[in-house]
């Protein structure tokens, strides 16, 4: 989702690794933070601000080491704190790791982990993984083989547990000359410089460095040791790779072929759609669940009515939850704007679900809404895409939309995932009464086909600009 960059080089790691994630920053974060390992030391200085902050913290801490790790956020598990921000450290104290995406299973993993002794400082789902890799590392010192592949094999092993998606950059305090890197649905390079590769996420990172760019692909890991490297995949079968030559400067990569953020969020939707669908449909594919909601099947059966809040484009999401909703679930659904909400006095049913969509989270008079409603004892649902935005705090439950920052205005991506989401609702509720079976498996396999078809559209827009232009020129 955000920021990734990892250096080892001949140069001090610091300036650089800074320099790149001020690169990223057009992305969108929350938090940022870096690593730097010196003398069998990691030194690693976290911040819930803005990268020029980091900067601050990082010179009078007065980071050295030519190998390190560091990282922008946006929060998917956890609010937005020091303590949350990457890069996270195994509990030994021996692997430090930056990870962009999701981890699906890591609750289990947590559990797991928890019961071999080993201990977590955040309430992100990235420090499993980092714990994991430390996990597996301590298994393979047992072992009488233990070997210089060992780092490899550990972070190999880790993988092949996760369920979800990351990028990841990751180092160990045994392997001072090594860094690993891999990625699965989120982006990953490998900048081949002279003596040094910059692991990214992003080629804005590094553009003015090198030119010289390996792209990875799911479920492929990259080592690079001693100043070489090799890529394996994880189910550990060697990939030779390509180097390829990009043309662009570091200014222009950020936007990579698109000429603005809108454009370039348009073009995200199929990536983002998938993410705010990703883990939520049932084993039997049958209806959708959601995590967050803390309501039961009983709590929800009661629901005769529901309300939905909101302002600007979220409101017109809203209009569109209601058309499904009660196609669907055959639940009554009304819609309010939110700032009328607030000074209305509507009568609301003791049965009524009051449920607001706000993509930031801080918009203010649903925040107000959403307030009146719970003052008045309702149990009240969120839809939102920042973790941790006070919105998804103050609300008795919700589902995060998981499509990454949106900078771009008016909204798209984040318009056209809370319509996923919508619809996906209308599923879970329509199963929980009277949507059959059969309806039920057809509905998820059409929403699933839904980001296919998005790219589909979005493969022929330059197509569609043509006729559009021929239009006008009709009129
Ligand atoms: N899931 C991770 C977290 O919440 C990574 C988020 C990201 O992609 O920045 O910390």
């Amino acid at each position: 989702m955000c920021g990734i960059v990892g250096y080892i080089g001949k140069h001090e790691a610091s300036e650089i690794l800074l320099e790149g994630l001020k690169r990223l920053e057009y992305r969108g974060y929350d938090s940022a933070g870096i690593t730097l390992l010196n003398n069998n030391t990691f030194n690693r200085v976290r911040t819930p601000d803005r990268v020029a902050g980091l900067i601050q913290l990082a010179k009078n801490a007065n980071l050295q080491g030519r190998l390190g790790i560091a990282h922008t956020r946006w929060a998917t598990h956890g609010g937005i704190c020091e303590a949350n921000a990457h890069p996270h450290i195994s509990s030994d104290g021996l692997f430090t790791l930056v990870h962009n995406g999701v981890i699906e299973n890591y609750q289990k993993l947590k559990d797991f982990l928890l019961s071999k002794g080993f201990t977590f400082s955040s309430e992100t789902d990235t420090e499993t993984i980092v714990n994991l890799i430390a996990y597996y590392y301590s298994k393979q010192k047992e072992n009488p083989d233990f070997s210089k592949n060992s780092f490899l094999e550990s972070v190999r092993k880790t993988l092949n547990d996760l369920e979800g998606t990351y990028g990841i950059a990751v180092i160990c305090k045994d392997f001072p000359n090594d860094i690993i890197g891999a990625r699965k649905s989120s982006p990953l390079l490998l900048g081949v410089g002279e003596q040094e590769f910059i692991l990214s996420s992003d080629i804005a990172a590094f553009a003015r460095r090198t030119k010289n760019v390996i792209y990875l692909n799911d479920n492929e890991i990259v080592h690079v040791s001693n100043q070489d490297f090799t890529i394996q995949t994880i189910s550990d079968k060697s990939v030779r790779a390509i180097i390829e030559t990009v043309e662009w400067d570091g200014d222009s990569a950020d936007l990579g072929i698109f000429s603005h953020y809108m454009e370039k969020e348009i073009c995200e939707q199929p990536t983002a759609l998938l993410n705010s669908m990703r883990g939520r449909f049932s084993d039997d594919e049958s209806t959708a669940h959601f995590g967050g909601l803390n309501l039961s099947p009983q709590e929800l059966r009661h629901v005769d009515r529901i309300l939905f809040c909101a302002c600007g484009t979220a409101w017109h999401a809203c209009l569109i939850a209601k058309y499904l909703i009660e196609r669907f679930a055959r639940i009554p659904v009304e819609v309010d704007y939110a700032s009328e909400f607030r000074y209305r006095n509507a009568p609301l049913d003791k049965n009524t679900l009051f449920f607001v969509i706000s993509q930031s989270g801080e918009t203010i008079d649903t925040l107000s809404a959403l307030k009146e409603a719970k003052r008045k004892g309702y149990h009240t649902l969120a839809i939102s895409n920042v973790v941790g935005s006070t919105i998804a705090r103050e609300a008795n439950g919700g589902i995060y939309q998981h499509v990454g920052p949106e900078i771009g205005v008016a909204s798209t991506k984040a318009f056209t995932s809370q319509i996923l989401i919508a619809a996906m609702i209308a599923l879970f509720l329509g199963r929980l009464r009277d949507l059959s079976f059969e309806a039920g498996m057809k509905l998820v396999e059409a929403l699933k086909k839904v980001p296919e078809q998005v790219q589909t559209i979005l493969d022929s827009r330059l197509l569609i600009k043509k006729h559009c232009s021929q239009i006008r020129s009709l009129q």
